[in-house]
C-alpha cells in the first residue's frame, strides 16, 4: 500500500501544538510514558499468550532502548502486543485516553480562570498529566512508530512531525511489537532538553520514573575492559578494549512486596502515577500484607479526584490489578473489590492462585473472598485515619467518592455500620459536612431520632418547606440529595440505636407539646373550623392526593407534601421511572398551614360558598406550589401554568380578588393590585 496521509483530530492537533512549543522544563517524562505504554503492551501479550501460546515471542519479554549518537535518534522498542493499522489510527490519531482529555479540560479551565495563556499555562500541567504518547513531541521533531500486531504478519509505519498530519506506510518488522523512533531535537539545557542519546541520562531517567516496571528495560552499553594476559593480569601498555553488553536499567522490584517503612512516599507516588496516569498525589496509600491460610500483598491508592468515568462501571480502566506471584494477570477490579470501592487504584498480589486463573474461577474462589474482605477492611481503616488525622483530605474524599461509598450502605452488607461511621453529610445547621457521630452528639436531650430530608438537589432540600418548624425549634436535619441516598435510606435504619426519620414522611412528633400546639393552632381559633375546607380540598384533589390535613411542620409556607412513613419517596419513584421501571403511583398527603393568609383566605371563600368553582382552581394552585417548593417535578406543567395564568389574569382584570369575600376585607395577597386595569 502506498503512503497514506491522515489528519489528526482537532483535539490531538491542539495537544500536539502544545507539546511542540512546550515550555515545560522536565521533558524527561516522555520516557516514562513510552515505557509505560510498552509495559502495558507486554502485559497484554503475556495475558493473551496464556490462551494463545503461539503469540508469545521467542525471546524474553522486554523493553529496549537504542541510541544512535550520529543520527541523534533514540528508539524505544518492545516485543509486546503491537498494533494493527486500524488500532494505530484509532489509538494514536485520536484522543482515546482519558488522561489527555482531562489534560485539555484542565488546561481550558486554567485559561478561562484567567491564568497565563497558552504555552505557559500548559507547562506545569504537562508535568502533572504526562499526556502519553504525544509528549514525545517535546523532545523530538519527528517520530516514527513501527508496529506489528501479534498474530499478524504485516507491519505498519506511522510517522509525524507533529504538524497536524501523519502518514501511514506498510513496513517490515521481523517480530510482533512496537518501536518508537525519536528524531531528537537539538540539546537545549536551558529549555530542559537534555541529551537523550546519553546513556547516563537515560539510565538516570529510567531509575527515576520506571524502576518498578515489571519487565526488564535493557540497553546496550559500552564498557572499557583492560586486556588480560593468560594469568589474568592486565597487559601493560595495551589500550583497554571496548566491549558492548546488555544492561538492565531497572530493578523490577515490585514496590508492593516491600514493607511500608522501606518505601518513601515519593516512590509510592511515582508508582501511582505509572499505574493510574493520574497527575495528583493520591489522598491515601494503603499497603498491607495478609499472612496465614492465604498470603497476599495489597498496595492500594485513594485518588484525590474522581475520574470522569466513575459511573461507567464497565469502562473503568487502570483500576486495581490482580497479580499472581508478581505477574500481572488481570485488570478486572470487579472480582477483587465491591463496586463501592471502584475508585481505588493499585495492585493485589496473591501468592496461592494459579497464573491462568479465569474470571469465573475468581468469583467463587475462597482465597479471593478472604483477600477481598481484607482489602475492604484495610481501605476502611485508611479512610478512618483520614477522618481522624486529616479532616480536609477526608472532606475531599467525601466530595469525590462519598456517593460511591454510599452504594455500600445500600448493599446492606457487613460493612454498613463502619460506612455509617465514616459518612459525611450536609445539614441544616453545620457549616460544611458533618458526621453522624457529631450530629448525635449535638442532639438535644429530648430529640429521639436522626432527622433527615432527601430531595432532588441540595438547593431544593435546603429551601424545602418541610424544614420550617425544625429550623424554628433549632432541631438539626441532615440533607441527603445524592440519587443513591434513596436506596440506602429505605427501610428501618439506625445508627447506634438511633433511628433515621424522614422529615417529609409520616407524622412528626417533635416531643415538645407546647411548641407543637403553638404551630398547629394559633390564636385565630379552633382547628376544627378548617374541617369543611379540608373536606372540599380532598374532593378536588382526590386523583392526586390521598389526604389533606393541617400541618405541624410549616411556619411560613402555605402547604407541603408528605408521604406516609413507609411510602416510596418521590425521588425513588422518579429514579425507577428513569431506569425503565413502572413503580405504582404513590399518592402523597397535602399538609396545609392554618396560619398562612392564603389558607385563611380559602377558608373564608369556602365559608361563603363551598361549591364555588374557584376552590378547585385554588386547590390545584396549592398542590402545584407544594410540589415546586420541594424542588419536585410537576406532572403536567402545562396545566399548572394555565391555572397560574387564570388566577393572575382574574386578579389583574378584576382589580380585586376573583371572588370577594363576604366580609369585604382585602387579603394581603391582593395588595399590589392597585396598578391593575380597573375596567
Ligand atoms: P494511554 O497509554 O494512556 O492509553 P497513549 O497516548 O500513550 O495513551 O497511547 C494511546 C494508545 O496507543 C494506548 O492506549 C495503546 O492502545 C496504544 N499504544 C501506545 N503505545 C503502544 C505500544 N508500545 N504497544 C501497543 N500499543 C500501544
Amino acid at each position: 500500500m502506498s503512503t497514506e496521509k491522515h489528519s489528526f483530530t482537532a483535539e490531538v492537533q491542539e495537544l500536539l501544538n502544545l507539546m511542540v512549543h512546550s515550555l515545560y522544563s522536565q521533558k524527561d517524562v516522555f520516557l516514562r510514558e513510552l515505557v509505560s505504554n510498552s509495559s502495558d503492551a507486554l502485559d497484554r501479550i503475556r495475558l493473551e499468550g496464556l490462551t494463545t501460546p503461539d503469540l508469545m515471542p521467542d525471546g524474553e519479554l522486554e523493553i529496549r532502548l537504542e541510541v544512535d549518537t550520529n543520527a541523534r535518534t533514540l528508539a524505544i522498542s518492545d516485543n509486546g502486543i503491537g498494533m494493527s493499522r486500524e488500532e494505530v489510527i484509532r489509538d494514536i490519531g485520536t484522543i482515546a485516553r482519558s488522561g489527555s482529555r482531562e489534560f485539555l479540560a484542565a488546561l481550558k479551565a486554567k485559561q478561562t480562570a484567567g491564568g497565563a495563556g497558552g504555552a505557559a499555562a500548559s507547562a506545569d500541567l504537562i508535568g502533572e498529566f504526562g499526556v502519553g504518547f504525544y509528549s514525545t513531541f517535546m523532545v523530538a521533531d519527528r517520530v516514527t512508530l513501527t508496529t506489528r500486531r501479534a498474530g499478524t504478519d504485516t507491519a505498519v509505519r506511522w510517522e509525524s512531525t507533529g504538524d497536524g498530519t501523519y502518514t501511514l506506510d506498510d513496513a517490515d518488522r521481523p517480530q510482533a511489537g512496537t518501536t518508537v523512533l525519536l528524531h531528537l531535537k537539538p540539546v537545549d539545557e536551558e529549555d530542559g532538553l537534555g541529551d537523550y542519546t546519553d546513556t547516563w541520562l537515560l539510565k538516570e531517567t529510567i531509575k527515576k520514573h520506571s524502576d518498578f516496571v515489571a519487565h526488564p528495560i535493557r540497553m546496550r552499553v559500552e564498557r572499557q575492559e583492560p586486556v588480560l594476559d593468560n594469568t589474568g593480569t592486565p597487559v601493560k601498555g595495551m589500550l583497554p578494549k571496548t566491549v558492548t553488553e546488555d544492561e538492565t536499567l531497572n530493578s523490577m522490584k515490585a514496590i508492593w512486596t516491600r514493607s511500608r517503612s522501606e518505601v518513601s512516599d515519593k516512590e509510592y507516588h511515582e508508582f501511582y502515577r505509572h499505574l493510574s496516569h493520574d497527575w495528583q498525589d493520591p489522598l491515601a496509600t494503603i499497603s498491607a500484607g495478609m499472612e496465614g491460610t492465604f498470603n497476599a500483598r495489597i498496595l492500594l491508592f485513594i485518588p484525590a479526584k474522581a475520574p470522569f468515568d466513575l459511573y461507567h462501571r464497565d469502562r473503568i480502566t487502570k483500576g486495581v490489578q490482580l497479580y499472581v506471584k508478581r505477574v500481572h494477570v488481570m485488570d478486572d477490579w470487579k472480582a477483587l473489590l465491591p463496586e463501592w470501592l471502584r475508585f481505588l487504584k493499585g495492585v493485589i498480589d496473591c501468592e496461592d492462585l494459579t497464573i491462568n486463573v479465569s474470571r469465573e474461577m475468581l468469583q467463587h474462589d475462597r482465597q479471593v473472598k478472604a483477600i477481598r474482605t481484607f482489602a475492604i477492611k484495610k481501605t476502611l481503616d485508611a479512610i478512618e485515619r483520614l477522618k481522624k488525622d486529616t479532616p480536609d483530605a477526608m472532606r475531599t474524599l467525601w466530595a469525590e467518592f462519598g456517593a460511591v461509598l454510599k452504594e455500600g450502605l445500600a448493599a446492606a452488607d457487613e460493612f454498613r455500620d463502619r460506612l455509617l461511621d465514616l459518612m459525611l453529610s450536609e445539614s441544616s445547621r453545620a457549616k460544611g459536612l458533618t458526621s453522624l457521630g457529631d450530629y448525635v452528639a449535638r442532639m438535644g436531650d429530648d430529640q429521639k431520632h436522626i432527622y433527615y430530608l432527601g430531595g432532588a438537589s441540595l438547593d431544593a432540600v435546603r429551601n424545602s418547606p418541610h424544614l420550617e418548624s425544625f429550623i424554628r425549634r433549632d432541631i438539626e436535619v441532615l440533607f441527603f440529595a445524592d440519587p443513591v441516598d434513596e436506596f440506602w435510606l429505605q427501610g428501618d435504619l439506625s445508627y447506634k440505636d438511633t433511628r433515621f426519620v424522614s422529615v417529609s414522611q409520616g407524622e412528626i412528633d417533635l416531643g415538645k407539646d407546647e411548641d407543637k400546639a403553638d404551630s398547629t393552632t394559633t390564636d385565630t381559633g379552633d382547628p376544627s373550623r378548617f374541617d369543611g375546607l379540608l373536606q372540599t380540598l380532598r374532593t378536588h384533589l382526590q386523583d392526586d392526593i390521598k389526604d389533606v390535613r393541617l400541618s405541624g411542620r410549616l411556619t411560613s409556607s402555605p402547604a407541603c407534601l408528605v408521604g406516609d412513613a413507609d411510602d416510596m419517596s418521590p425521588q425513588l419513584e422518579e429514579m425507577m421511572r428513569r431506569m425503565g421501571q413502572a413503580p405504582p403511583k404513590t399518592k402523597r398527603i397535602l399538609e396545609i398551614n392554618p396560619d398562612h393568609p392564603f389558607i385563611e383566605r380559602l377558608r373564608t371563600i369556602h365559608a361563603a360558598d363551598a361549591k364555588t368553582p374557584e376552590l378547585d382552581t385554588y386547590a390545584r394552585l396549592l398542590h402545584g406550589q407544594a410540589i415546586l417548593a420541594e424542588g419536585g417535578t410537576l406532572p403536567d406543567p402545562g396545566a399548572y401554568s394555565r391555572v397560574v395564568m387564570e388566577v393572575a389574569t382574574q386578579a389583574l382584570a378584576a382589580g380585586a380578588p376573583p371572588s370577594a369575600p363576604p366580609s369585604g376585607e382585602a387579603p394581603n395577597a391582593q395588595q399590589s393590585q392597585s396598578s391593575g386595569d380597573p375596567s
